[in-house]
């Protein structure tokens, strides 16, 4: 059975949101506290299991879920390297809070060689830079030196791409984005290869009280019942704007995959709602913003409205200061199109 028909079958789950659970005959259950487990969750865990092909577990926000991964599974002055161009909050994260617990963190191009390090950090469709790396490839050299690969498939879903499928250990996700789709809810996950790991996550989440509570999770089983089609429609927009966006004179690079990836092409079908653009400066990226009708300024992606903002007011120097990133929503393509247009004429 396809993966969309699972998602969208059956009724919807009770949202118990009981903190406590009587013990049966003076036996606590699978669930008897909130922090241990609790129903909603477990069903979400079940259905990302399943999508992911290896044990998922859920976090109160994708930030949540990488924290939660460094301190339960890396020791101290272990060597991380983090894909260049990846999500600024991951590698402020590992350069800030988590280098005073003793990571070393570098940063590398994910289109080349991975240096060696105890974990190496992918992310496919990098999020502003859209680079995609050679996943199979990577897994390979790290697996020889003994170290661990995690994929952040947080812009394309286990819908569009299954890391763990191509030799990935790690599988993380800000839930927060595609998976729930309509900018209503935080969560993280994290999908682990090996039950080890699993195990170990869990106690710690237990342990450390880093866990999601039911309504947010219950939005995500809501809102993952139309992935399929988001991811879809999602994908089929972004390349159509990206492919305009290309000929149109005022924007200088755009970036997607699927406007010609040789690397990509081996691992997707289609490429995600995100995409960037440049243009001439950071003037004219605010006009840009300031023109938008329809397109909501706002940051984030994944959601059924599209969003549209400059990234240099978050990732200052990291990017180029005409950088627009955008995320096509389920509205339709030529709607966004004019909006585009009409924004752009003022750039
Ligand atoms: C948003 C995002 C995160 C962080 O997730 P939150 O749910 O906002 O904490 C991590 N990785 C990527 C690629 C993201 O886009």
């Amino acid at each position: 059975m396809k993966a969309e028909t699972k998602l969208v079958a059956g009724t919807p789950p009770a949202l118990d949101r009981a903190t406590v659970h009587a013990y049966r005959e003076n036996q606590p259950g699978p669930f008897y506290y909130q922090r241990e487990a609790h129903p909603v969750g477990l069903e979400a865990e079940q259905r990302l299991s399943e999508l992911e092909g290896g044990e998922a577990l859920l976090f109160p926000s994708g930030m949540g879920a990488v924290t939660a991964l460094c301190l339960a599974l890396l020791e101290p002055g272990a060597r991380v390297a983090v894909a260049d161009g990846g999500y600024y909050g991951t590698v402020g994260l590992l350069r800030g809070e988590l280098a005073r617990w003793g990571l070393q963190v570098s940063v590398f191009d994910q289109t080349g060689e991975p240096p060696e390090a105890e974990l190496v950090w992918l992310e496919p469709c990098s999020n502003p830079m859209l680079t995609f790396p050679d996943i199979a490839h990577v897994c390979e050299r790290v697996h020889a030196a003994g170290g661990r690969v995690l994929v952040d498939n947080t812009v394309l879903s286990p819908l569009l791409l299954r890391p763990l499928e191509h030799g990935a250990d790690l599988v993380l996700h800000s839930a927060s984005k595609i998976l729930a789709g309509h900018h209503d809810a935080l969560l993280g996950v994290v999908a682990c290869a090996d039950q080890e790991a699993a195990a170990r996550l869990r106690a710690f989440r237990n342990a450390s009280g880093i866990v999601a509570a039911p309504d947010p999770v219950w939005l995500l089983l809501r809102g993952m019942k139309t992935l399929g089609l988001r991811a879809e429609r999602q994908s089929a927009s972004a390349l159509e704007l990206a492919r305009r966006l290309a000929g149109h004179p005022a924007v200088a690079t755009v970036r997607y995959p699927g406007l010609g990836d040789a690397v990509a092409d081996r691992y997707v079908s289609a490429y995600g709602p995100l995409l960037s653009f440049d243009v001439a400066d950071g003037e004219a990226a605010a006009a840009v913003e300031r023109g938008l009708r329809l397109i909501e300024n706002a940051t984030s992606l994944g959601g059924v409205a599209s969003t549209l903002e400059a990234r240099a007011r978050w990732e200052g120097e990291r990017v180029p200061p005409g950088l627009l990133r955008l995320s096509a929503g389920l509205e339709d393509v030529e709607d966004l199109w004019a909006d585009l247009q009409q924004a752009l004429a003022a750039a």
